[in-house]
C-alpha cells in the first residue's frame, strides 16, 4: 500500500468502501485527489477500493470510522487528518436506512438513522471546517436524497435525516462562505446500489416507471456531480442542492 503524501490535496469520503461512496472515491482519485475513505463494517471491501484506486495510479487510505459516534469523529480528525494531510474536501456520504411505517417505527430506528445520516455529517463538517477555515479554502458535499425533498412512505426517519442535510448544507454554506469554503448537497434519486437492491421487484419497477429518464441512476452519475462540485468550475456555487434523479422530482 502506498503512503499518503502530506501536501497533496486530499478528499475524505465517508462510507467510501462501496456503492455511491466508492464511485465517488474512484472518480475523485482519477481527478487527481488523494483519498481517505472510511468504512464501518467491511474492511475487505474498503481495501478492495483502495487497491482499485492504486491500480489506476492514485493514492488512497481506508480507515474505520463509525459516523454515528461523534466522539470517534473528533478523534479521527485529530489522529488522521489534522497536520497529517492537506484536507481539501469532505464528502459526507455514509448513510443507512431502517425503513418502516410511522405507526410501527421504534424510537431506535428513528434515532439511529438520524445519528448516522445527519448528526454524523454535522460532526464531520464541524471537524473539517476547523481545519479548512485556517486554510481559507475547502469544499463540503453532503449526499442527501430525493426523499428528503419529496418524502417517502416507510421512510419517515430517512427522509427527515435527508431533509435535515439540506438545511445543514444551506446554513453551513452561509457560515463558511467568508472563509472560501463551499458547501453543497447532492440529492440522488434511485441509484442502483446494495441499498436499492434490497427493494422488492414490484416497488423497483414502480420507481422505474415514475422516473422520466426511465432508469435507475448509476453510481457514476452521482460521482460526476461530486467531481463537478469540488472542481474549480464550481467555485461560485454554494448552498445548492444538485438533484441527480432522472427527473423524478423537479
Ligand atoms: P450503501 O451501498 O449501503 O453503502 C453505504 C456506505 O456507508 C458503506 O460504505 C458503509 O460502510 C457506510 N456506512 C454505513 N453505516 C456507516 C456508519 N455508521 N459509519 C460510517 N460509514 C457507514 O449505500 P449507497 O446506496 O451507496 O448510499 C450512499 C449514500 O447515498 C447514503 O447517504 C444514501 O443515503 C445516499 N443515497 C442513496 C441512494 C440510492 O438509491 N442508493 C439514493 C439517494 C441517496 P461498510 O461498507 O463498512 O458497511
Amino acid at each position: 500500500m502506498k503512503e499518503l503524501i502530506q501536501d497533496h490535496p486530499t478528499v475524505i469520503v465517508t462510507g467510501g468502501s462501496r456503492g455511491i461512496g466508492q464511485a465517488i472515491a474512484l472518480r475523485l482519485a482519477a481527478d487527481g485527489y488523494q483519498i481517505i475513505l472510511t468504512y464501518v463494517s467491511r474492511p475487505g471491501q474498503a481495501e478492495e477500493t483502495v487497491a482499485a484506486i492504486e491500480a489506476a495510479n492514485g493514492r488512497a487510505k481506508a480507515l474505520q470510522l463509525n459516523v454515528g459516534d461523534t466522539g470517534a469523529i473528533a478523534e479521527f480528525f485529530t489522529e488522521f487528518v489534522k497536520d497529517r494531510v492537506n484536507l481539501f474536501a469532505l464528502i459526507n456520504n455514509a448513510g443507512i436506512t431502517r425503513d418502516g411505517l410511522l405507526l410501527r417505527m421504534k424510537d431506535e430506528a428513528f434515532t439511529e438513522v438520524l445519528d448516522v445520516n445527519l448528526v454524523g455529517a454535522f460532526a464531520c463538517s464541524r471537524e473539517a471546517a476547523k481545519i479548512m477555515t485556517k486554510k481559507r479554502q475547502g469544499r463540503i458535499v453532503n449526499i442527501s436524497s430525493v426523499v428528503g425533498q419529496m418524502g417517502n412512505a416507510g421512510q419517515a426517519n430517512y427522509s427527515a435525516a435527508k431533509a435535515g442535510l439540506i438545511g445543514l448544507t444551506k446554513s453551513c454554506a452561509k457560515e463558511l462562505a467568508a472563509r472560501n469554503i463551499t458547501v453543497n448537497c447532492i440529492a440522488p434519486g434511485f441509484i442502483a446500489t446494495e441499498m436499492t437492491g434490497a427493494l422488492d421487484e414490484e416497488i423497483r419497477e414502480r420507481y422505474e416507471a415514475a422516473i422520466p429518464l426511465r432508469r435507475l441512476g448509476t453510481v457514476e452519475d452521482v460521482a460526476s456531480a461530486a467531481s463537478f462540485l469540488i472542481s474549480p468550475g464550481a467555485s461560485y456555487i454554494t448552498g445548492q442542492v444538485i438533484a441527480v434523479n432522472g427527473g423524478l422530482y423537479c
